[in-house]
């Protein structure tokens, strides 16, 4: 997660960051502006005092835009700029002028109290600047200092920023720091961002912090550091452990750590922010064992793609799904081929959930906004590097990779220039591969149609809708005593292949592994919890006594999307979407009359197992069998978190097991030489 595009939602801009925004001098790149400023908070009034000098390095008009509801005086050559005020902003035109002209302003104000119950849905909606002894967190996008503007646009901007705050409390900003004191008077520090920028969010509050100083792979000292609330402190060493491991981790897949250091900062609410040189986690977040496994990579990961080159949004954010696969993917990878393949498999299955009239191409998603556009910009940007890498080999991948982070490092890249940097590495023409995917919307839907013995050459029918994409698409040729894997490439809409297969092959699948993003038919997806709850016909059947009942009648109101008329009688088990809640003799009991497959294996001695399974008419049927009314309790919080797993094993209350069922590849049997 990276809540790039904060700012432009809170200005309501349709268009980011435009792609001309550097200022290039000599070897370096500089911001369009760079700020100068000094922040005084005191979280316990909540009384914001600042001070800013921008200067303007080039010759345009610019515009400069605050919070409305901060007091300001605008200094320096321009203080005649006259002050419009609308929409809950205040701006000033600053005219155009010779470059490194400066502007000077003063602001004060008091935020608003952080409130400590708000959920992490709301925390992404719009920014406001919070402050409490608790913890302050002032986003970039509430417009808490002058952000300068071009032609309604935001402008990158670089920042050299004293903070100072009363004894007790400590804060930071991204940058490095550069001076840090704290006595009986309070706490300041001196934090430089060099490098253009999107924008500064402030952090403050009671916090322990925790350093370990350490040294990038070119030499340069870095420092790494928990900022955090006291209770946390057990838990920094092995975050710092984890933070220096991911930096040697990327600096050797990719290049430099671009920043001097990074912190990892305790939050009272439950965020998840990621910005340069810093990941803002909530306390209850941190505390999570499998954190610093995988988010905190990913997070790590950002300095170099999203903060250390950023995407060119109006074309399309890459970089959710080059951190993805290069983070979370590549740690499924490492924990066994069965993980990673579980993983292509939950995108394409998540893929496959996405209603065909909302699906949009790669180069329209921006940011995170909802689950269908998550599934699109991490799950389906992540496969086509898996594909390229499958295509190109990992050799060439990689020095794309690097070469791609050399040539961009602190300026914006699109697709095409991603595109630009594996052809490089690879010498292979990637023009149709790039453009299908990161352009279609739709994704191929692929048929084997039929598949026959003609002497040593089996010939498989494959047919995939026009316009026709161009697929390599993988094939397992399976007979009693073998099994080979081959891929054929297709770039017509019908088109059958001669295979040299095995004498004994008696039937082909396609794509068994789910390496190539495709739209998976019903058959293939494998039903998760969500095909159930969010069926608006899905049925509901209770088993167990009244007790049981009326902690299962809980259950399924927080489950179900839809109120549901009631029980339908136990006998029947529906022609529609069914969800079965009951205790465990009794579920094993009704599987047995209705000749459903005994409870699965993953999911044995919990005290609440819950299942899905496809009936032959193809609905689905997710099953929650608990030990009693207490386990079944003690499940309701967890249980609708997991709407896209297909098995779960809940003890005390808590998840500790979970899974997807496997893809079931499409499959069709080899007919005989007639
Ligand atoms: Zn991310």
């Amino acid at each position: 997660m990276k809540q790039v595009s904060r700012l432009a939602r809170r200005i309501g801009l349709a268009m980011l960051l435009a792609v001309s925004q550097f200022v290039q001098a000599g070897t370096g790149t500089v911001a369009p502006v760079a700020i100068d400023l000094s922040v005084a908070l005191d979280p316990q009034s909540r009384k914001l005092n600042g001070s800013a000098t921008l200067t303007i390095n080039d010759t345009d008009e610019t515009e400069i835009v605050l919070a409305a509801g901060l007091a300001a005086t605008l200094d320096g050559s321009d203080r005649r700029a006259p002050r419009r005020v609308a929409q809950g902003l205040q701006r000033w035109q600053i005219p155009a002028g010779p470059r490194g002209r400066q502007v000077t302003l003063r602001w004060s104000g008091t935020l608003a109290l952080l409130d400590t119950s708000q959920q992490h849905r709301d925390t992404l909606g719009p920014a406001v600047a919070v402050a409490s002894p608790e913890g302050s967190f002032l986003p970039a996008a509430a417009l808490w200092y002058p952000h300068p503007f071009k032609a309604g646009n935001p402008q990158l901007h670089s920042w050299s920023l004293t903070l100072t705050l009363p004894r007790g409390q400590k804060g930071l900003v991204p940058g490095n720091l550069t001076d840090e004191r704290h006595d009986d008077n309070g706490y300041t520090a001196h934090f430089e961002f060099p490098w253009p920028g999107e924008g500064i969010d402030l952090m403050a509050g009671p916090y322990r912090i925790d350093e370990r100083l350490i040294r990038s792979i070119d030499g340069r000292p870095l420092r790494l550091r928990t900022v955090f609330a006291p209770s946390l402190g057990p838990l920094a060493d092995g975050y710092l452990d984890s933070v220096a491991g991911y930096i040697a981790r990327y600096e050797s897949a990719i290049g430099p750590y671009p920043f001097g250091g990074f912190s990892v900062v305790s939050s009272p609410t439950p965020t998840g922010f990621g910005m340069p040189t810093l990941t803002y986690l909530g306390e209850s977040v941190l505390r999570l064992p499998f954190i610093r496994h995988t988010s905190l990579g990913h997070e790590v990961l950002h300095n170099w793609w999203g903060n250390g080159v950023y995407p060119d949004y109006p074309t399309g954010n890459w970089s959710e799904g080059l951190t993805t696969f290069m983070a979370d993917y590549a740690y499924a990878e490492e924990a066994g081929s069965d993980k990673a393949a579980e993983m292509r498999a939950s995108w394409l299955r998540d893929l496959a959930a996405v209603p065909p009239g909302s699906t949009t191409s790669l180069r329209a998603f921006t940011s995170r906004h909802h689950g269908a556009s998550q599934a699109i910009g991490y799950g389906k940007a992540a496969m086509l590097f898996v594909m390229l890498r499958d295509r190109i080999g990992a050799a060439s991948f990689e020095h794309g990779l690097r070469t791609f982070w050399q040539d961009w490092r602190f300026r914006t890249a699109s697709w095409r220039d991603l595109q630009h940097a594996f052809e490089q590495a690879s010498g292979d023409d990637l023009q149709t591969f790039f453009t299908q995917w990161t352009t279609r919307s739709s994704l191929p839907s692929i048929t084997m149609t039929s598949a026959s013995r003609h002497g040593s050459e089996l010939r498989l029918r494959l047919d995939q809708r026009a316009p026709a994409y161009q697929l390599d698409i993988p094939l397992r040729v399976v007979g009693p005593g073998s099994s080979n894997d081959l891929r054929v490439r297709m770039d017509r809409p019908t088109q059958v292949f001669g295979l040299e297969v095995a004498a004994d092959a008696i039937r082909v699948e396609l794509d068994p592994d789910a390496r190539l993003l495709r739209r998976l038919g019903p058959g293939e997806a494998p039903p998760i919890l969500r095909d159930v709850t969010f069926d608006p016909k899905a049925g509901l059947l209770i088993l167990g006594d009244a007790p049981f009942g009326s902690v299962a009648r809980q259950l399924a109101g927080r489950l179900l999307d839809h109120p549901t008329a009631g029980t339908p009688p136990p006998a029947a088990t529906g022609n529609q979407a069914l969800l079965l809640i009951g205790p465990d003799a009794m579920i094993d009991d009704w599987l047995a009359r209705h000749a459903l497959a005994t409870r699965p294996t993953e999911t044995a001695a919990a005290d609440v197992a819950m299942w899905t399974l496809r009936r032959e008419n193809g609905q689905p049927l997710a099953i929650i069998s608990a030990r009693d009314a207490t386990a079944l309790d003690a499940a309701t919080r967890p249980l609708p978190h997991y709407g896209g797993q297909s098995w779960l094993a809940i003890d005390d209350g808590r998840v500790r097991r979970k899974g997807v069922w496997p893809v079931r590849p499409q499959s069709i049997a080899v007919l005989p030489e007639n």
